[in-house]
């Protein structure tokens, strides 16, 4: 077979890499402002490195298309991005229990979360020592059971936090459990538990600057669950949290996984491919391996499940999926040459592979394939 490497090698694109698309990016920031009231803020949550996507440059490109806020999970996210110069509010979602993590909080300008009065003190007590006073936002837990107070001891729990003179409360919220679930049961009673935080600070003389609740899911259900801010992740980076959301709002992925044919070469039929030959060629057959694997983000249990896209074709998979490298069956189609374009995840002419299909094939959420993807592969 006569090998044929294409001209645009470079750098970046010889192996294997995940390609953004800002405009995509912009496209969905937008979107999701229009199903938001004027007066409600945008927060972007980045978390995990914008779920695979790189979170400085992913940062910079939501806040030019009018973003409001920024969320990470980790406090070295949030400096990462203080480093990058990025000068946005930052609030991070996860739970902050130690004196050191508070100064760092302090020296990069971060917000952090309080999720309990024991928190709380450790933040008073911090504070007053340094002499520095702090923006915080206040977690309850109204039906995730992961962080927060819970709700019916919301007032008490605002009240430590209000009476420290370092603390100055910003917002307060909680999270959504099942806010993409067909069946309202469960985001009702959650919403109805936050209504009910709401009204007993009121009833309190307890007044917050914000108040929020609402997940991508919670969002694309409807403005009911906006109150001041949104979170969104998933809807971002152009996917929907459930089938029965696509219609509530227009989102394109951003994300795009290719790689490129690394070599060819024809077997004969009863050939065993790849580590526990659990492909045996039921013909005489042309493979071609593709420079991706699981070490780079492709779950190893689409080995044998999974297709690709090369020149607008659906090409199989065959074999297990290795660390670097991954078989593919190409007896059907002679034109493919070494250094063909491979696309894993993304469009190629008229067909397409979402993050989606993958998840569903393995039986996960589209969240854990976007933020699988490793770096390793360079982001372009
Ligand atoms: C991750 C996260 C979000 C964003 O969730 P998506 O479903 O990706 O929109 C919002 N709020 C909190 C507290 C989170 O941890």
């Amino acid at each position: 077979m006569k090998i044929v490497t294409n001209e645009d090698f470079n750098s970046l694109t010889q192996r294997a890499w995940v390609e953004i698309d800002y405009q995509a990016l912009a496209h969905n920031v937008s979107s999701l402002k229009r199903i938001l009231a004027p007066e409600t803020k945008l927060m972007t949550v980045i978390k995990a490195d914008a779920y695979g996507h790189g979170a400085i440059t992913v940062a910079k490109a939501v806040l030019d298309s009018g973003a409001d806020y920024l969320a990470i999970a980790t406090l070295s996210e949030g400096i990462d991005l203080r480093k990058a110069g990025i000068n946005a509010p930052i609030m991070i979602l996860g739970a902050i229990n130690t004196p050191d993590e508070i100064k760092e909080i302090i020296r990069w300008n971060l917000e952090p979360t309080i999720c309990n009065s024991e928190q709380g003190a450790i933040f008073a007590r911090t504070l007053a020592d340094l002499g520095q006073r702090l923006s915080v936002h206040l977690k309850i837990d109204t039906g995730m059971s992961r962080l927060g107070t819970l709700w019916h001891e919301t007032v008490t729990f605002v009240k430590e936090i209000k009476y420290c003179p370092y603390l100055s409360i910003k917002s307060l919220y909680s999270h959504l459990a099942t806010a993409d679930d067909l069946d309202p049961t469960v985001i009702n009673l959650q919403h109805e538990r936050f209504k009910e935080a709401i009204r007993e600070l009121k009833a309190h003389g307890i007044h917050i600057p914000m108040v929020h609740l609402a997940n991508s899911a919670g969002t694309m259900v409807g403005q009911e669950f906006h109150y001041d801010m949104v979170r969104v992740g998933l809807g971002l980076y152009g996917l929907y949290p459930a089938p029965h959301l696509r219609d509530k709002v227009s989102l394109k992925p951003v994300m795009a996984v290719k790689t490129r044919i690394t070599h060819i070469k024809e077997v004969p039929v009863g050939t065993g491919v790849s580590y526990g030959h659990s492909f045996k060629c039921d013909r005489p057959s042309t493979i071609a391996v593709i420079g991706i694997g699981y070490a780079d983000g492709v779950p190893r249990l689409l080995s044998n499940k999974m297709k690709v896209i090369i020149r607008g074709k659906y090409i199989p998979q065959i074999g297990n999926i290795t660390m670097d490298q991954i078989m593919l069956d190409i007896t059907d189609f002679p034109d493919l040459k070494v250094g063909d374009i491979v696309t894993l995840i993304g469009q190629n002419s008229d067909l397409t592979i979402s993050a989606d299909d993958w998840a569903n094939i393995i039986g996960t959420i589209s969240w854990e394939i976007l933020c699988g993807f490793k770096h390793r592969l360079p982001r372009i």
